[in-house]
């Protein structure tokens, strides 16, 4: 466009008939991007979590889905060829985009986090480089437009707890909330008065209307009940095959990461296949598939249908009794000095409170899986009031086999509102074949002044044959 035709169309944009009840009109998306649904994941292969619900709402729906990657898995295992590190991102991003592509997914973007191996969402945070792709995040939110985002839960549970699941969920959750906001990212809001503008971006500012996740923990009949439940075996009238087999036929780009399985999949009949899925033991998905409520901008209960207008309406659950949305341990904002579980506990506790997301579940008794033998790291936080005594002793307890290795005894506590303390403890060594149906140990950690207990709590910790470092 010339500079006279943009003279031209500023004179048909400007107002006519601007009255005071004319209500605000907002630009048109543009249809090439605009999303129903927004997938916000940390790895190529996490699509997987969420495709036999996306294989629904695509081919029985007409459901736009965009994806976004967190990161592009370059530090992952390859199981397929010789390549690691960036060469092995580079492979796995054509992998996620081809895997997309495979239910018609064709706005895939790839944010700039590093793949990091480790339970603790703080850690991924600070390695990804939280600000930068945030911006970035929010940028895809206001160009997608997305109804809805969904996206891991960001909390702790025993499982493969990926911090970098965490993370993505953490992005998603704060993107949720910025997005809308037009003093947020405004350099993004602001209009663009010049041709060739290189820095203002004039974009639209978009709240989605919900955010639902998916979670990564091992036991996934604790989240029945805090959201819709979607079949994965139900056959799609569309395609004429389970949800489960769409999202399995999704999933086999994904070389690098599960070539075994792939090829042995590749090799069973109809009648194998069907048998695999129906064992729980060895399906890839539950049945059902719970989407949790994370939150909304419009009114909604939260186990209804993710679009209620054209799904079949969702039955109210039967509430579990395990799934809790109990508090995890708190400061005791009463007491001179007190004891409780540090981070990511303690962030994630300020984290669904900042969010306001007291729908999200959370462990009845914090809890991590671990690698039998390996130190487990307890994070305690301490606050002291001024004025308060300084000399606290802390002190740690474990079932038989444990033994406290480090962070006992008495501390002098510094003129600080909060003290963070690391308690370690060396796990038992135990065969694999007892590990399968072991139960939880646990660990208590409690803080006395004097005499005067100041706080105790407990960290349930499964051993396991493997697991991802604290
Ligand atoms: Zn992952």
């Amino acid at each position: 466009m010339n500079r006279l035709a943009i003279f031209a169309s500023a004179l048909l944009l400007a107002p006519v008939n601007v009255g005071a009840q004319e209500a605000k009109t907002v630009p048109a998306p543009d249809e090439r991007f605009k999303a129903d649904i927004l997938l916000v994941v940390a790895h190529p292969d996490d699509e997987g979590g969420a495709t036999p619900y996306l294989a629904r709402a695509i081919y029985e729906e007409h459901k736009r889905v965009a994806v976004v990657f967190a990161t592009r898995g370059g530090s992952g295992g390859n199981d397929y060829s010789r390549e690691h590190g960036p060469a092995l991102a580079d492979i796995r991003e054509q992998e996620a985009r081809q895997a997309c592509a495979r239910m018609g997914i064709t706005n895939v973007w790839f944010l700039d986090g590093k793949d990091t191996a480790s339970q603790n969402v703080l850690n991924s945070l600070a390695n990804w480089g939280h600000g930068a792709n945030l911006e970035a995040l929010v940028r895809i939110v206001r160009l997608t437009r997305p109804e809805v985002i969904i996206s891991w839960l960001p909390g702790v549970f025993i499982g493969e707890n990926h911090g970098d699941h965490q993370a993505s969920g953490v992005l998603a959750t704060e993107a949720f909330d910025l997005a809308g906001d037009p003093v947020a990212f405004p350099a993004q809001a602001a209009g663009a008065s010049k041709r060739l503008e290189p820095y203002l971006e004039d974009m639209t500012p978009w709240q989605p209307k919900k955010i639902y996740f998916f979670a990564d923990a091992s036991d996934e009949k604790q989240f029945v009940g805090k959201g819709p439940a979607y079949s994965i075996r139900e056959v799609s009238p569309s395609q004429k095959k389970p949800y489960w087999r769409i999202a399995l036929e999704a999933a086999k780009p994904h070389l690098t990461q599960f070539p075994t399985e792939i090829h042995r999949l590749s090799s069973l009949s109809d009648e194998q296949l069907e048998k695999m899925m129906s064992d729980p033991d060895h399906a890839w998905w539950s049945e059902p598939m719970t989407l949790i409520f994370g939150k909304a901008t419009v009114p909604v209960q939260p186990w209804e249908a993710i679009f209620p207008d054209v799904e079949a309406r969702q039955k109210e659950p039967p509430r579990s009794t395990e799934a809790a949305s109990a508090p995890a341990p708190v400061l005791d904002s009463l007491q001179p000095v007190s004891l409780a579980l540090g981070d990511p506990w303690h962030f994630y506790e300020a984290f669904r409170h900042a969010h306001n997301l007291p729908n999200l579940p959370v462990a009845p008794i914090p809890e991590i899986a671990v690698k039998a033998g390996s130190i487990v790291g307890v994070p305690v936080i301490i606050t002291r009031k001024p004025g308060a005594p300084r000399e606290i002793t802390v002190k740690a307890t474990a079932p038989s086999g444990w033994k406290v290795s480090r962070g006992e005894g008495k501390f002098l506590l510094p003129d600080e509102e909060t003290t963070d303390l690391r308690v370690e403890l060396q796990s038992p060594e135990i065969p694999a074949n007892e590990l399968k149906k072991r139960k939880t140990d646990s660990v208590v950690v409690s803080g006395s002044v004097g005499r005067k207990s100041v706080g105790e709590f407990t960290l349930r910790v499964l051993l396991c044959s493997s697991a991802l470092p604290q």
